[in-house]
């Protein structure tokens, strides 16, 4: 069971968590027309008087965009400020999720975007680690990526976290941690709900943004870290092959953060993984604003 952070916000104001309750004839629960977002926070390290939440304008645009799909409203800067305000009711005392979500709130049926009703809820969770900090098995999926002309990949759309599930299950019956994705090509996509990295002769491949990937904010993150620390980074289609000949391979997101792969299949990869290392250890700093250097992706709010 989750730690829910007390306060919710719903239906346009703060209410307990307990009361932001929804019917059972919400349109979007039957159609998967909704779009979430999901941010890392933290209580400040160097100040308990604050807490940190990383990378807080991206998430809101990105979460904007995706309410552009689905024919609702909703400006970055609005968001931004019930976030903030959400933040700010609950004083999460560890590290925390937040879930803002878009969604068509309408009781009725008839799958649509137009002429229907929606609504934004923001609640919250107590998170620790998502995947093993330790390091993860992979299975390649047998269940593919959707592609940009089935539904927009550049919103995080709820109804495209069925490929995610069934992927993720896939692994876990068959015993490993978690699933990767090809996309309709056969190249590699990415992890259930993670981007992934390959690391081969010193230099990062992943995947570019013509691969079916969700657009990863973390990813973001990483790759401009990897160039900053002068690691060449190249974004290109990958094969199933290069993950089983990689040196390191890595997942990233914001629950997963960095997690490193220790097996694909049944390829076993080793346990020495200098960059891997090298960039959690970064990451985990700047999350922690301890870089001043990357000081513009935390966001600070008092209490
Ligand atoms: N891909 C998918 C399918 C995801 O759900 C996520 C998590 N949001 C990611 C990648 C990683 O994105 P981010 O780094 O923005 O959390």
């Amino acid at each position: 069971m989750h730690n829910f952070l007390p306060i919710a916000y719903f239906r346009n104001q703060f209410v307990p968590f307990g009361e932001a309750n929804l019917s059972i004839a919400t349109h979007a629960l039957h159609y998967g027309t909704g779009a979430f977002g999901g941010l890392r926070g933290i209580p400040d390290p160097q100040n308990d008087q604050q807490f940190l939440l990383f990378r807080l304008d991206a998430h809101c645009k990105r979460l904007s965009n995706s309410a552009k799909f689905l024919h609702y409203d909703l400006p970055a800067d609005k968001i931004q400020q019930i976030l903030v305000d959400f933040v700010k009711k609950n004083r999460p005392t560890t590290s925390f999720y937040i879930r803002p979500f878009v969604y068509t709130s309408d009781l009725g049926i008839a799958p649509r975007l137009h002429n229907i009703e929606k609504d934004f809820f923001v609640y919250g969770l107590e998170l620790g680690d998502y995947l093993s900090p330790e390091g993860v098995s992979c299975r390649i999926s047998s269940w593919y990526r959707q592609e940009d002309r089935s539904l927009p990949l550049r919103g995080k759309i709820s109804g495209a976290y069925i490929t995610s599930s069934l992927a993720k299950t896939e692994a876990v019956e068959s015993g490993f941690d978690e699933a990767i994705l090809m996309n309709s090509q056969g190249k590699v996509s990415e992890a259930s709900g993670m981007n992934i990295f390959v690391v081969r002769n010193g230099k990062i491949i992943t995947p570019g943004f013509d691969q079916d990937i969700l657009e990863g904010i973390t990813r973001d993150s990483v790759l401009t870290i990897a160039r900053d620390l002068g690691i060449e980074v190249i974004e290109r289609s990958l094969d199933k092959s290069e993950l089983f000949a990689a040196d390191e391979v890595f997942l990233s997101g914001t629950a997963a953060k960095i997690t490193p792969v220790q097996r694909v299949e049944n390829y076993h990869l080793s346990t020495e993984r200098p960059i891997t290392e090298k960039l959690r250890e970064k990451l985990t700093a700047i999350t922690e604003n301890r870089d001043p250097k990357y000081q513009d992706w935390v966001f600070p709010i008092a209490v």
